[in-house]
């Protein structure tokens, strides 16, 4: 069997590299390279009981949670690198009293479903973490969260998915047909395969899939620093901000959400937002030395869910898209689920949550 993927960000190379490692053939196309769109800008949480805004997102990125520790194992054993990547948890803080009773009434609504946490007061909060400012208020930690670093990831995924025998091209898709093979033309040449994912994130469905699901992108502006002060020992989550402490030093703090179309500059006010909101959280971080801002459009579906599954007006073409602001958490669930789809015809329960036709008006 042989698939091409269009699109080399997470969700595409994901998809690429699980494919390959059960014995496809798969040839990955990306007008830009690997990496190149919103996943360059992630911050990489992996913190579904935070971000996971719905239930049915909850448990779908819980679910992928559980699969990170294979996930990245697998990346690390065929790529010979290693990626940063821990599971140190996250402190959710809160600054005022309107902050604190909110994450009490989280760690209620967590406690509830079953979830491990702890609810701290502000000075137990201090003491877990030394570098918050004393007028801290309360925090809750989640202690199974994590983060990965986006870009060792990707740097990996893709030796990975290349060490599977994936061809990569750097091309833009212009159009798919799904006739008896399914058939992608680039700028440079014509792919003939047996299938084809599409995993273009943001950017439109290429013509011509009559139903192509709408994506909106939602800007995030991210900036990088690095500290030779302790910053944290887990990710800090504030109301304005979060923050990210690699072992090496490197801070990432984000992000901004913003609708302004397919406008992929940085700002003097997102970057002047974070760095008041992340010092406000963290202090010591205005001694931090400024590396870079990143930006990415994080692609949007109107329900909020990534859309999973097989195209309804083309047989031959499957959708991985939409999953805003979850790309690098829900990537292992999302590669799973699409390998058993397109290898198996296998259609397994969660693709009812995620199923493309949900968006097309009855
Ligand atoms: C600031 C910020 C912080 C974030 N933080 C987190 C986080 O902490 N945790 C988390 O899980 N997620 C986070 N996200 C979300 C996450 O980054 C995205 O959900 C994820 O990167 C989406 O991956 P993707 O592969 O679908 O899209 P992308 O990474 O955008 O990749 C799509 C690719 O498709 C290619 N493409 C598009 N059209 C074509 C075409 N016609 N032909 C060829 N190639 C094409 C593009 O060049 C691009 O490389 C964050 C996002 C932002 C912006």
């Amino acid at each position: 069997m042989k698939i091409t993927v269009v699109g080399a960000g997470i969700v595409g190379c994901a998809i690429a590299h699980e494919l390959a490692s059960r014995g496809v053939r798969v040839h990955l196309v990306d007008s830009r390279g690997v990496g190149r769109g919103a996943t360059r800008a992630s911050a990489g949480i992996l913190a579904p009981h935070i971000e996971g805004h719905i239930p049915e997102l909850r448990d779908l990125a819980a679910r992928s949670l559980a699969m990170y520790d294979e996930f990245v194992r697998r990346i690390e054993h065929d790529s010979r690198r290693t990626i940063e990547y821990r599971r140190s948890g996250t402190l959710q803080v809160a600054l005022d009293e309107s902050e604190a009773a909110a994450l009490s009434a989280s760690a209620r609504a967590l406690a509830a479903t079953g979830v491990q946490c702890t609810a701290l007061d502000g000075e137990a909060a201090r003491r877990l973490e030394p570098a918050l400012p004393d007028r801290v208020t309360a925090g809750l930690v989640l202690p199974a969260h994590g983060y990965v670093g986006p870009t060792p990831l990707m740097d990996a995924l893709a030796d990975a998915a290349r060490a599977r025998g994936v061809q990569m091209s750097v091309s833009a898709v212009t159009g798919i047909e799904g006739g008896t093979t399914a058939c992608v033309t680039t700028e440079h040449e014509t792919i003939e395969s047996d299938g084809v994912v599409v995993a273009t994130g943001s950017w439109p469905v290429p013509p011509r899939v009559a139903d192509a699901p709408r994506v909106t992108p939602i800007r995030g502006q991210l900036v990088q620093l690095r500290s030779e002060r302790a910053v944290a020992s887990r990710v800090l989550w504030g109301q304005a901000c979060y923050v990210v402490p690699w072992t090496d030093g490197t801070v990432l703090v984000g992000a901004t959400v913003e609708d302004v179309g397919f406008d992929e500059r940085s700002t003097a006010e997102g970057v002047r937002g974070l760095l008041n909101a992340a010092t406000a959280l963290v202090p010591s971080l205005g001694h931090a030395q400024f590396e870079e801002v990143r930006v990415g459009l994080r692609p949007k579906a109107v329900d909020e869910l990534p859309i999973i599954g097989r195209s309804e007006s083309m047989a031959r073409v499957f959708f991985a898209l939409g999953h805003y602001r979850n790309g690098v958490l829900l990537a292992p669930l999302t590669a799973s689920l699409m390998a058993d789809l397109v290898i198996d015809q296998r259609e397994r329960a969660e693709l009812s949550l995620v199923r493309p036709g949900r968006l097309t008006p009855a």
